[in-house]
């Protein structure tokens, strides 16, 4: 099996299962009992914490952790929201995940008004747009705009947008469930109030998350309860799967050159070897380990469906919109149609990608490219293979 789906889900690093095993097994304390099995429970909570932190140049304080990249987003609009009552204005982009997008179109449902400031042909916000909007309209209670897109892998500049955000006295939130792990993120370097992680995208398990929250905001809590997190989340703490996150975000503080060098071999190589492919978004402003790729007249189900029989998993886009009849929003967003956007694919990888792999996927697609023109309605833009 090759597994080029690493936006959708990470395989957790064994490291990381070793550092966890303990916490499953034998440390199975309840981190907020007084006795020495809670603490030492608490311990690996609180170290967690640090190497989270430490990952993005917060303070341990500002790290509160959640069960998922959903709950991290949904906590930061909704804390958001509840602090700021009288600005029933909220500002986005067209290029955000349903994590963003769907409790924004709840928060419109409740009267709230919604300004999506759109994306170019290459995926990136507008700035101009974004500002005159901050300008023109209501102040908002928040911005939130997604750091590294998860279907095209390009990166927003963040520092504008937080930049302006933070001029105008408007909290700014992003999504950095992708860029995390992948590109350097300082929160200090560029001013977010509010940043949203998720374990499952850098080698750690699924069902952990993590939220920072600058230290200088209100905040209102999402869950209410026990008053864990100090006060900021409720609920008994997934141990286990913290140490996780926290042994992966150590593990993510040196990224290697490794991804990138796979990713643009693996691309290049398709690029020189298929006139009828292209690459979807900026390719300079991307995250390394992301190619999304239009497949110019072929079907992306097609090609999804034989790269699975030959061992291959990648995506037609995003995970979450897979077997979704809309195509990708996104893609969309940038402008393209829905033929454009049915014959695309994206392909990521991680570090734990090897070479070999790449050409064994690019000897796959040359077998079965050709099989799938052979049988797709003639156009009038004929497919050509070097
Ligand atoms: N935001 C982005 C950009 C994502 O790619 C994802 C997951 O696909 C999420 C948010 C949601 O994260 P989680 O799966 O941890 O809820």
């Amino acid at each position: 099996m090759i597994y080029l789906d690493n936006n959708a889900t990470t395989q957790i690093h064994p490291e990381v299962v070793d550092a966890m095993l303990p916490f499953l097994h034998e440390n199975y304390g309840n981190p907020s009992a007084g006795y020495s099995l809670g603490k030492t429970a608490r311990r690996a909570v609180e170290h967690a914490r640090e190497q989270v932190a430490s990952l993005i140049d917060a303070e341990p304080n500002e790290i509160v952790f959640t069960s998922c990249g959903t709950e991290s987003i949904n906590t930061a609009l909704r804390s958001a929201t509840g602090s700021f009552p009288d600005r029933r204005h909220l500002i986005t982009t067209t290029a955000e995940h349903s994590a963003t997008v769907q409790p924004c179109l709840d928060l419109e449902r409740q009267g709230y008004q919604i300004t999506r400031v759109g994306i170019d042909e290459t995926g990136l916000p507008n700035v101009a747009e974004f500002e005159e909007t901050l300008d023109q309209n209501q102040p908002a209670a928040v911005a939130s705009v997604i750091w590294a897109n998860n279907e095209t892998g390009v990166i927003s500049p963040i520092d504008e947008l937080a930049n302006i955000a933070r001029e105008k006295g408007i909290l700014f939130h992003t999504d950095a469930v992708q860029a995390v792990g992948k590109i350097p993120v300082s929160v200090r370097e560029t001013p977010v109030h509010l940043l949203s992680i998720s374990g499952h995208k850098i080698h750690a398990p699924k069902g952990v998350g993590a939220l920072f929250i600058n230290r200088s905001i209100r905040f209102s809590p999402l869950i209410f309860g026990g008053g864990q997190e100090s006060e900021r989340r409720s609920g008994t703490e997934n141990v286990a799967s913290i140490v996780g996150l926290g042994k992966a975000a150590e593990l993510a503080q040196h990224p290697s050159e490794k991804t990138c060098n796979i990713r643009d071999d693996f691309e290049n190589h398709i690029l020189s070897r298929f006139d009828f492919v292209s690459v979807n978004g900026d390719t300079e402003q991307r995250l390394p380990n992301t190619s999304n790729l239009h497949f110019r007249g072929l079907d992306a189900e097609a090609i999804l469906i034989l790269l699975d029989q030959e061992g291959v998993c990648c995506s037609p886009g995003s995970a979450c919109s897979s077997g979704a009849k809309n195509p990708s929003a996104v893609l969309t967003a940038m402008g393209f149609d829905e033929a454009h956007a049915k014959s695309s694919v994206r392909f990521s990888f991680s570090s734990m990608n090897t070479a070999s792999e790449v050409d064994e996927v690019l000897e796959i697609l040359g077998r079965i490219l050709p099989r799938i023109q052979a049988v797709m309605p003639s156009d009038d833009s004929p497919v050509s293979v070097h």
